[in-house]
């Protein structure tokens, strides 16, 4: 039982490419579209999507290297962030999430 189809096309990964740069796919999603970046393509733009995703992961991360940030701060860019991988992740099981639990886990 296989989620994703091997090869995948470029159609394909840059449907998956947002969630491929920010880790929130599947393990064998992951694995899928690392497959598809080591292929020799013709590719229509697939690393630089990645690439421009993760830049922006990058540019983030470089602009706060030295200043000391409020919690209130970090509070706002994780919610922003995780509300971005929540909805890419939605995006993706919503179609194959049998039962919603959304209370599972919860400490
Ligand atoms: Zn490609």
């Amino acid at each position: 039982m296989s989620a994703v189809r091997v090869p995948m096309s470029c159609d394909e990964f840059s449907e998956m490419a947002e969630g491929y740069a920010l880790s929130v796919l599947d393990a064998s999603e992951l694995l899928a579209c690392a497959r598809h970046l080591t292929e020799p393509g013709p590719h229509t733009g697939c690393l630089e999507t990645v690439a421009s995703i993760q830049g922006l992961g990058a540019e983030l991360a470089n602009l706060l290297p030295s200043m000391p940030l409020s919690p209130v701060v970090w509070d706002g860019i994780e919610s922003r962030l995780s509300a971005d991988a929540e909805r890419l992740r939605l995006e993706r099981v919503e179609h194959q999430r049998p039962e919603a639990s959304p209370n599972q886990g919860q400490a």
